[in-house]
């Protein structure tokens, strides 16, 4: 199994022509067993996407193949895109999708439609909202695992690991939060960790986001094949180079460190 990693948009609240809102997709690939009967040895893709925040949905290729959708947390940057997204489907005569996401979920989809009333009933959606250390199993990924993990926000919020069939963390994206145990404890080991680096150490007091010391001392007691910084403020223009500098020196060297682009793609193979 193979997981492509597509970084949709890299950027938070304020605009940026070069970072559109929050939106991670993550195809996973299993490949095709030749000697099973017809049917069975076609090779199956599934397409998750993390958070869909205002930009996202025009930079999906194919938002029929979406049937899975993560969020984070509520904020606008993580879920402006979701109401366009249900109505891409249903006009593109994709009638299913599962939400999952923290407490709140369900309420807040709820008041999205009766402002949208005319998409009542136009796909199904299942809403799943998760706590800290649930697990979800996917349909067409046999053997893989989403797990939630409770992190530091301003409201309910979580992060993600997507674990395979022999129990190894492959990739755990942090959504928004300060560095935290829960997403400390599912990172060790893991081969890629997607976490929010919102500002340069310049700007000070930063709370329920992440500062490069601050994530670097975290990392400090892990050890992470690769980190990939994102939720970029205006602030960390010009500062990008001493950002993944100050990481880098706490995950030691074995460990890419780098900042994230809009449409960047990375595998894990
Ligand atoms: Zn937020
Ligand atoms: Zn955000």
């Amino acid at each position: 199994m193979s997981i492509k990693i597509t970084l949709i948009g890299t950027g938070v609240a304020i605009p940026q022509p070069h970072r559109v809102q929050s939106g991670i997709l993550v195809e996973l690939d299993k490949p095709g067993k030749p000697d099973e009967p017809d049917g069975l040895d076609e090779p199956v893709r599934t397409v998750l996407l993390f958070d869909c925040g205002s930009g996202v949905l025009p930079r999906i290729e194919d938002c029929t193949a979406i049937r899975h959708l993560f969020l984070t947390h509520l904020h606008l940057d993580h879920v402006a895109d979701v109401m366009s997204l249900i109505k891409a489907k249903w006009l593109c005569k994709s009638y299913d999708l599962s939400i999952y996401g923290p407490t709140g979920t369900s309420a807040w989809l709820a008041r999205l439609f009766d402002a949208y009333s005319y998409m009542l009933g136009r796909i199904a959606i299942d809403v799943v909202e998760l706590s800290d250390r649930d697990r979800v199993a996917i349909d067409g990924i046999e053997g893989y695992e989403i797990v939630a993990r409770a992190t530091v926000h301003a409201l309910p919020s979580l992060g993600y690991g997507i674990i395979d069939g022999a129990g190894k963390v492959r990739l755990v994206y942090s959504g928004d939060t300060e560095p935290c145990e829960g997403i400390a404890s599912i990172s060790d080991g893991a081969d890629v960790l997607i976490h929010e680096c919102s500002f340069p150490d310049s700007v000070p007091d930063v709370t329920n986001h992440t500062t490069p010391l601050a994530l670097g001392r975290m990392l400090d007691a892990i050890s992470v094949g690769r980190v990939i910084l994102t939720h970029l403020y205006p602030h960390v223009v010009g500062f990008e180079d001493e950002m993944v500098c100050v990481v880098r020196k706490h995950c030691g060297c074995d460990c890419e460190v780098t900042i994230s682009c809009d449409m960047e793609t990375v595998t894990i193979d």
